[in-house]
């Protein structure tokens, strides 16, 4: 099957008054579709820049992206990108902060309000569609958030640590809940996490980088004997550890 994305020898430096900091070093790698691909690596390695520049935000220098096979700038595949925080304005109900990116976009028909209505009714939140973000829970917020996200229908989602705000207990059965979703919904998945556990019970493939400037250290693919492929059934598996260890071990090497 073609990749969704390629990326070939990515290089990218931050230049400042006070120099020169390189963050990509070498950085190839493909991405099937439908695939969920998780990246740790040590803090300031360089994971959301990677992020960065695949959604379009920073330019690489050297090297390059492909897109179902076109460089990324002259691609029209959507890109979503979900973010640590998440960003619900307090002046606007949740339906309204649902419509926010479309509106941006000047996307906003009768089809994508019916959509964005559908989300909202398929993942809960339909009773909280005039309720403002403090009245919810932040695992409601997040899959507001979500939703905002996936009604602009992506192909592929980028996501940087969408559930490192949240507190442990949230964030386990948030990390697995949003996991599911974007899996029913059949989307091309890359999620930064220093969380080795969500990387191991999301993913199909680790991608181990290494401290800054981050080059690949290892690809780790991720396979459960499992009847029902879940994050939480993963958790219990006798492989989760295997995998737990096998990944912490070449992190600490990187050290
Ligand atoms: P990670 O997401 O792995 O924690 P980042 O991609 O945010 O790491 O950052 C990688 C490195 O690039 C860090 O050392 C950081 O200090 C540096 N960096 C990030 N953003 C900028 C910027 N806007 N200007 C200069 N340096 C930056």
């Amino acid at each position: 099957m073609e990749p969704v994305l390629e990326l070939s020898n990515v290089n990218y430096a931050y230049h400042t008054m006070d120099g020169e900091t390189k963050a990509l070093n070498d950085i190839s790698f493909s991405v099937a579709p439908g695939e969920f691909v998780a990246f740790v690596g040590p803090s300031g390695c360089g994971k959301s820049t990677l992020l960065s520049i695949l959604s379009g935000l920073l330019k690489t220098e050297t090297g390059q992206i492909r897109v179902n096979g076109k460089d990324l700038k002259d691609s029209t595949t959507n890109i979503g990108y979900m973010l640590q925080h998440d960003h619900l304005f307090e002046w606007r109900t949740i339906y309204h902060n649902v419509l926010l990116g479309l509106e941006i976009q000047h996307m906003l028909t009768a089809r994508t309000r019916a959509k964005a209505e559908e989300l909202l009714e398929l993942y809960g939140l339909k009773p909280f569609a005039d309720s403002r973000p403090s009245e919810l829970s932040g695992g409601m917020r997040q899959r507001a958030a979500l939703i905002r996200t996936l009604v602009l229908e992506p192909d592929i989602l980028l996501l940087d640590e969408p559930f490192s705000a949240l507190d442990y207990q949230t964030r386990l059965s948030v990390g697995d809940d949003i996991g599911q979703i974007i899996r029913n919904a059949h989307k091309t998945a890359l999620l930064v996490t220093h969380d080795l556990s969500e990387a191991v019970s999301l993913a199909d493939r680790v991608i181990i980088l290494t401290k800054r400037p981050a080059s690949v250290a290892r690809i780790v693919p991720i396979t459960f004997s499992l009847e029902d492929d879940t994050p939480m059934h993963r958790r219990d598996a006798p492989e989760f550890k295997t995998y737990f260890n096998l990944i912490w071990k070449e992190l600490n090497k990187n050290d």
